[in-house]
């Protein structure tokens, strides 16, 4: 589960990481009220969990009262690659020279946790370190014996910061790592971590990524949050977003796989994964194809289903539901085989929707349909 900003930045806060005063907004004059309170100019912030925000027009410095209004209301409601915008970050602006990377990931290949660290950070990151890969410190940390002063120090080192720099840094990266570790974090980051004129850290975003088993299992509440697979999980649905166009919905995680594997084999591209379970009731049926028509950059739903607990009568009429209430606004190519076939069927042949039986014709269909212009 991926923290919003605001979150993190609190989190940061609380384990006493320096980050810009700032207030959360969701209307045009309390952003203005809270500009006045931080004092201009002011750093608007779109609160979304989609990444290159700042570079989709979503990260705005505002210098005068007026423009923090227009901005707000602008910013407000609009949609940041597909994500529509209900709350804003009113920040302080902090003046600085640099911008450093800094994160702590998982790193699955050596079972260890991973310290990544550069001068160069900012929203050109990934850019700046493929030109520059030799600018990217990696430290490996063992779980077992966890972070130790040696491992900062190098890192501090590599950067070749000033001592009064390089205690701050250290200072941080222990606090970093004290979040990433209580939180079970896929990934804590702070990109960029600004240095000042008067050479002070500030973090002035965050992005935290807590593994999902762990919010389960530890119960671990976050304030709420905008992303389409939050919403989805709240939904009760099993939804993973990728960033193709065709929405694969499936009974079971294995079928879902195959499925995105045979779209991806014929050259279309799955725009996400979501598995129904088994057993699923005309309810949830229509409740993900709900779901998935509306999400923007799904241009087609295949929906795939191999009924054994799961019936095709059930599902059939999920679908004729989602077509009464959403026919026609997105193509949608049905496959529909095992239990209560014969019922299912004559649900769809009774409203005139067209399934297939066999499934590389209907993922060949899929391909095809998705591939021509709207
Ligand atoms: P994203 O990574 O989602 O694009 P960031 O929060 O990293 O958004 O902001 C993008 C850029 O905007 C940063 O690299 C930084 O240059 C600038 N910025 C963000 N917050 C502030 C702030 N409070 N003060 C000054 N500059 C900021
Ligand atoms: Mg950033």
């Amino acid at each position: 589960m991926r923290i919003i900003e605001y979150e993190g930045l609190r989190l940061f806060s609380e384990a006493g990481i320096p980050t810009p005063r700032f207030s959360v907004v969701d209307e045009p004059e309390r952003a203005v009220e809270a500009a006045k309170h931080i004092g201009l100019p002011v750093v608007l912030k779109a609160q979304v969990l989609v990444g290159g925000r700042g570079k989709a027009g979503g990260v705005r410095l505002v210098e005068t009262i007026e423009d923090v209004r227009s901005v707000a209301s602008r910013l407000l409601g609009s949609e940041i690659r597909g994500e529509k915008v209900r709350k804003l970050i009113v920040a302080e602006a902090v003046k600085h020279s640099k911008e450093l990377y800094l994160s702590i990931i998982v790193d699955r290949a050596s079972n260890r946790h991973l310290i990544l660290s550069s001068m160069m950070g900012g929203v050109d990151v990934e850019e700046l370190l493929k030109n520059h890969p030799e600018a990217l410190i990696k430290v490996p940390i063992d779980p077992l014996t966890g972070l130790r002063e040696w491992h900062t120090r190098k890192l501090a080192a590599h950067l070749n910061l000033s001592t009064n720099t390089s205690i701050q840094l250290q200072d941080i990266v222990r606090k970093l790592y004290n979040i990433y570790t209580q939180y079970c974090c896929d990934l804590a980051e702070i990109n960029p971590l600004a240095l000042t004129e008067n050479e002070k850290f500030v973090a002035l975003d965050a992005k935290i990524i807590v593994d999902d088993n762990a919010v389960r299992i530890k119960g671990f509440r976050f304030a709420e949050e905008t992303g389409a697979e939050s919403e989805a999980e709240r939904l009760g649905l099993n939804y993973v977003e990728l960033d193709g166009d065709i929405g694969v919905v499936c009974n079971g995680a294995g079928l879902t796989m195959a499925t995105m594997d045979l779209i991806h084999t014929l050259g279309g591209r799955p725009g996400c994964f979501l598995d129904l379970g088994g057993g699923a009731s005309s309810e949830r049926v229509f409740t993900a194809l709900k779901f998935l028509l509306n999400r923007p950059h799904i241009k087609l739903v295949f929906l795939n289903v191999l009924g054994g607990i799961t019936r095709c009568d059930e599902v059939a009429e999920g679908i004729v539901r989602a077509f009464d209430e959403f026919g026609g606004s997105k193509k949608m190519v049905v496959r529909l085989v095992g239990t209560r076939e014969e019922e299912g069927k004559r649900i769809l042949e009774s409203r005139n929707i067209e399934y297939y039986t066999r499934m590389l014709e209907a993922a060949e269909a899929a391909v095809k349909q998705a591939a021509k212009p709207i």
